[in-house]
């Protein structure tokens, strides 16, 4: 059975379209439970009726046709109840329904089950027989297995589906395809997509239109002949070393690629119009496909001979692609990728760029936050976009509901540009704040600062009135090379944010790499990068990288002082000890060689809950706290702050978050310790204002959402903040607290920061 199960799976998994799914599934389940007819009904979201969508063994003929309300016979039933229903006898249960259409009389033992994905249902996946017996447990197990399998297979075809034909009325007819994200940046954004493609991935690369198909077909023969001529090295290379049946294995490789082969296929696509890494990718996903289907275990494996090739190929033809800084993007760009990382975002021209759309990734990915940094709208884990399929095509991105609309009606685009509008207005409104202080209407002072880690980040910075930077991310600029940065390379780039604020105090942290943040040339591979080797275990752990970043600081500091070292992802207090003893020694080294260096302040950073429970031991020691709150909200929650799949869970209003916050600025200002944060939680408008009454001494946010804070906290009195904190504290649901915050801004006039209604 199990056996039965992968073979499905894989099979439907390289099912091009949603139709072939489904066939795929009613066929082989059929076969594998060995019964007389397996069906498959989906729910149609927009009649709430239930169609047969595809089945082996019924009248085909009804495919398409037969359909049953929400709540009629027992395939509603399954649906209503959201578990199997095993009966022998169909036709004497009372919720029996027969479709004369479909032919089911004849058959009397049936088992339904639901088909669900995320909560929500899908459909029925059905199984009958002539016979009148009860399916057996285990067949029921596997249809349990089956089905809980291919919700998301079916989800995700559905939503694919819908854009295949999206391809053919492109010019025709608008669609408003809509699919569901999370919010990256807030902010709407009209424009064209622009499809990144992974490198060396075959699967994500894009359907494009060929400018010359002439010259695609020359990209092609040269990517060709490279290839040719790396196997034929290699073979020469291993010849001594290999059998002969090896080496012929070389040779089978050649020959697949010649030109009434492979070779000849791809051209022929290229011909019809598609690019030429378009068409590598066509060819080989068709050969994948069929080479996976055969039953033959060595004829199988040779799917993964043509995936290989078709990589090596791609590589050769990515080897002649242009960078992303040299993409030639329409205007109102927005760039899509399966991942987007921060070292994109280091290199993207954003002169063009309206907004952002990443596969994967979720709000609090770091792709996200520099989004937020840059302002750029920006959306999320949109996971079942097909967005190797939408190049070219216009694109509304929500980023206030993190909802994707594909081909949009005029009527949508108009709402979104009133709504694209009115933002506008309001940041022209927020514009003249700068030189304003943020200062509750009752004189409360509430210093803002602000996150830095991209080059553009500084001077927006200052041009929003930032009073200082409460967190560099001194990973950023590591990320967007090809080797550790030199001591004097960071002291060329440390001084630049040293000097532009200064006298202002500059918070710089200590490389936080791993988690989300790998550097291309230092790769660690973990199951759970999380929980793995990330922050200052890794500095730690590599003296010689920790000591050349932190004399480049010191050295950048020279003359300024206004330096604040700032350690991350610390769990325990000998890590704290260490690290001040390794900033001491870089300090006397610099002396001893005549650089004038001041003892910087040095902080924590509590970010994990270990360190919320030592927060006094790690004031005693060091000069501040600041808390991040994004790992400490992913920790606390144990929701991975990078994983769409759980985004409705990662809650910064999660009862457990708020008391944690109250209880670390309480310990620290025990120990008489100033206790500042600088994760996201800061930058929203209801977030500052609890925690401003929470008693933080400073909220550390991006450039971008500086001003709406600044306003909010002038249109505020503390008293009303610590009113609604405590309100708060005493509510023990977080979907309930977020309403109240929005509603009270609202009633406090700023329902302007509160996300815009949206038409569904
Ligand atoms: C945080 O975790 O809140 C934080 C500020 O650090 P980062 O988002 O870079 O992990
Ligand atoms: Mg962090």
């Amino acid at each position: 059975m199990l056996e039965a199960l992968r073979k499905i799976v894989q099979e439907v998994n390289s099912a091009p379209d949603l139709e072939s799914v489904l066939r795929v599934i009613v066929r082989r389940v059929q076969r594998a439970v060995r019964t007389d007819v397996c069906s498959i009904y989906l729910l149609d979201p927009a009649t709430q009726r239930f169609i047969l969508k595809a089945t082996q063994g019924l009248n085909k003929k009804s495919v398409g046709q037969a359909s049953l309300s929400r709540s009629e016979g027992i395939v509603g039933l399954v649906g209503e109840r959201a578990e199997p229903i095993n009966l022998e006898d169909a036709s004497k249960h009372q919720a029996y329904s027969y479709i004369q259409e479909t032919g089911e009389e004849k058959f009397h033992a049936f088992l339904g089950v639901p088909i669900i994905h995320h909560r929500e249902l899908l459909g029925v996946l059905v199984v009958q027989q002539e016979a009148i017996r009860r399916f057996d447990e285990t067949e029921e197990a596997f249809m349990v297995t089956m089905s809980a399998q291919l919700a998301g297979v079916i989800a995700h075809a559905e939503a694919t589906g819908s854009i295949g034909k999206l391809d053919d009325v492109k010019n025709k007819g608008k669609t408003d395809r809509k699919f569901e994200g999370v919010s990256g940046c807030v902010g709407v954004a009209i424009g064209q997509a622009v499809v990144m493609t992974p490198l060396a991935d075959l699967n994500g690369v894009p359907d494009r239109q060929a400018k010359d198909i002439e010259l695609e077909k020359e990209k092609f023969q040269n990517a060709l002949a490279s290839v040719r001529k790396d196997i034929k090295k290699v073979a020469r290379s291993l010849s001594k070393r290999l059998r002969s049946e090896e080496r012929e294995l070389f040779d089978v490789y050649l020959r697949m690629l010649d030109d009434n082969a492979l070779a000849g296929e791809v051209v022929a696509q290229i011909e019809n119009g598609n690019w030429a890494q378009g068409a590598l990718r066509k060819v080989v996903e068709e050969h994948v496909r069929q080479f996976s289907l055969m039953e033959d275990p060595y004829l199988r494996e040779r799917a993964s001979d043509i995936r290989d090739l078709g990589r090596r190929i791609l590589t050769w033809l990515q080897s002649s692609a242009p960078s992303l800084a040299e993409i030639d993007f329409p205007e109102n760009a927005i760039l899509v990728a399966d991942e987007l990382t921060p070292a994109m975002l280091g290199e993207v021209p954003t002169d063009k760029l309206v907004g952002l759309l990443s596969v994967n990734g979720s709000g609090n990915s770091h792709a996200a936050i520099l989004a937020r940094s840059m302002g750029i709208p920006t959306v999320m884990g949109a996971v079942d976009l097909p967005y190797t399929r939408i190049e070219g095509m216009q694109i509304i991105l929500d980023g206030f509901s993190g909802r994707v609309f594909v081909n949009p009606s005029d009527d949508l685009l108009q709402c979104y540009q009133d709504i694209i509008d009115e933002e506008r207005q309001v940041n022209a409104d927020l514009e003249g704040l700068k030189e304003l202080p943020a200062e509750t209407k009752d004189g409360y002072r509430m210093p803002l600062w602000v996150n830095t880690g991209l080059v553009t980040d500084v001077a927006r910075s200052l041009d929003r009135g930032a009073e200082g930077i409460g967190l560099y991310r001194t990973e950023i600029p590591f990320m967007i090379r090809d080797f550790f940065p030199s001591e004097q390379d960071q002291t060329e780039t440390y001084r630049r944010q040293l000097e532009a604020f200064a006298p202002r105090p500059v918070t710089m942290r200590t490389l936080d790499v791993g988690g989300d943040k790998p550097l291309p040339y230092f790769p660690i591979e973990e199951e759970n990068p999380f929980l793995g080797w990330r922050g200052i275990r890794i500095t730690l752990d590599h003296p010689e990288i920790f000591l050349v970043q932190i004399r480049a600081m010191l050295r950048a500091a020279e003359g300024l002082d206004n330096l604040r070292i700032m350690l991350p992802m610390v769990t325990s207090v000998h890590e704290v000890d260490e690290a001040k003893s390794l900033i001491s020694q870089a300090v006397s080294e610099l002396r001893e060689e005549g650089v004038k260096v001041v003892q910087p302040q040095i902080g924590v950073m509590v970010e994990v809950p270990a360190a919320v429970y030592q927060v006094r031991r790690f004031a005693r020691r060091v000069d501040f706290i600041s808390v991040g709150s994004n790992d400490l909200t992913q920790y606390l929650l144990a929701v991975d702050r990078n994983n769409p799949r759980v985004a409705n869970l990662y809650m910064s209003y999660h009862p457990a978050v708020l008391r944690a916050l109250q209880f670390i600025v309480q310990e620290a200002h025990k120990e008489e310790v100033t206790v500042s944060i600088c994760g996201e939680m800061a930058a929203d408008p209801g977030g500052a204002v609890l925690l401003m009454a929470m008693g933080y001494d400073m909220l550390s946010m991006n450039a971008t959402n500086l001003p709406r804070v600044k306003y909010t906290i002038r249109h505020v009195t503390i008293e009303q903040a610590s009113g609604l904190l405590s309100t708060i504290l005493s509510m023990d649901d977080a979907d309930k607290i977020h309403l109240l915050i929005r509603d009270t801004l609202k009633k406090w006039g700023l329902g302007q920061f509160t996300r815009p209604t949206i038409p569904d």
